[in-house]
């Protein structure tokens, strides 16, 4: 019988299997679970596991589960591991999305001991291939109470994001969603406008040219356009109405800065360079927010 602290993980995909390779260094028992036998392989040949299957039911002596698995399998997977673990079991998710993850759980009848989670940190890549263990130094890492989450869990929970790199910050779930919209799916949503934009360009020679030219300028601007479809329709569809929000908003700031170029050149000038002055002082050097 192993008396270590079990971390458990469902979903061993970009996230779940960058959890585990974090925690994998760590004096943890580390336990995955992954709908694919293939993937479970992939995670007992890397070693970032003790125990892994395709049977989720090997999580019940688990102190912590972190539930990484695609948004539309979020509540399906959380109803499952309520009936699986101890009540005094963490449990926790990465989904990018919270309001509805939380509003599920706080109807819930009896107590699970949950708190909503979302790293801000990932790629356009998908699967455990692409998973890495320093995925998370820097990150801030959303953390979003239910109302069964037991305070002591929330440090603890705090404590061990911390100690893979990433940086906790508890969140309401509503407001959590609405700046997700902001800053990642609409910028999502853009980012697929702009390459489409020039991807399907009516006159042909003009876009070829274009494409043939595109250098890192186009390649930064439209990084997400190449997000994997089911996250990126995930993401999307489940914040509509925030997103459709956002952009109209975007829309609203496209016609100003039209206006202002079409007929105060000066005043154009001065805006791009305030916006310039404050994007610089968003980032550091080797690229972390340290808004
Ligand atoms: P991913 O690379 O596609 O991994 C998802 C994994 O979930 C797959 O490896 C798949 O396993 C597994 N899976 C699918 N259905 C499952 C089920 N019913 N039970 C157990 N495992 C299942 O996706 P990801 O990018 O890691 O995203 C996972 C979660 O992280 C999503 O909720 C997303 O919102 C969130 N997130 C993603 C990012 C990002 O940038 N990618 C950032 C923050 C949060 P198999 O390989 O075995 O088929």
């Amino acid at each position: 019988m192993h008396k270590k602290y079990t971390i458990a993980v469902i979903g061993l995909g970009l996230i779940g299997g960058s959890i585990l390779k974090a925690f994998s260094s760590k004096d943890f028992y580390l336990i995955g679970v992954s709908r694919s036998l293939d993937t479970v392989n992939k995670a007992l040949n890397l070693n970032i596991v003790n125990e892994c299957s395709t049977d989720i039911n090997i999580v019940k002596s688990a102190d912590i589960v972190f539930i990484c698995a695609p948004i539309s399998k979020i509540i399906y997977t959380i109803d499952q591991i309520s009936k699986i673990v101890s009540q005094d079991c963490i449990v926790t998710d990465v989904a990018s999305l919270k309001e509805f993850v939380i509003d599920h759980v706080n109807g819930y009848d009896s107590p699970l001991n949950f708190v909503g989670g979302h790293p801000m940190a990932g790629t356009e890549q998908q699967g455990i291939d692409y998973a890495a263990a320093n995925l998370f130094n820097g990150a801030k890492w959303v953390l979003t109470p239910s109302k069964w989450s037991k305070s002591d869990s929330i440090e603890k929970l705090k404590d061990l994001i911390n100690l893979i790199g990433g940086s906790p910050i508890i969140a309401d779930a509503n407001e959590h969603d609405k700046a997700a919209a902001l800053i990642s799916h609409t910028t999502l949503f853009i980012s697929q406008v702009l390459f489409s934009l020039v991807n399907s360009y009516p006159e042909k020679n003009i876009k070829e040219l274009a494409l043939r030219l595109a250098a890192s300028g186009f390649r930064d601007t439209t990084r997400l356009a190449g997000t994997n479809s089911e996250l990126a329709k995930d993401m999307i569809i489940s914040n509509k109405q925030n997103v459709i929000k956002t952009t109209y908003e975007f829309k609203n700031h496209l016609e100003i800065m039209l206006n202002n170029l079409n007929s105060n050149e000066i005043e154009f000038t001065n805006l791009i360079e305030k916006l310039a002055k404050n994007r610089r002082k968003m980032y550091s050097s080797d690229g972390k927010n340290i808004y």
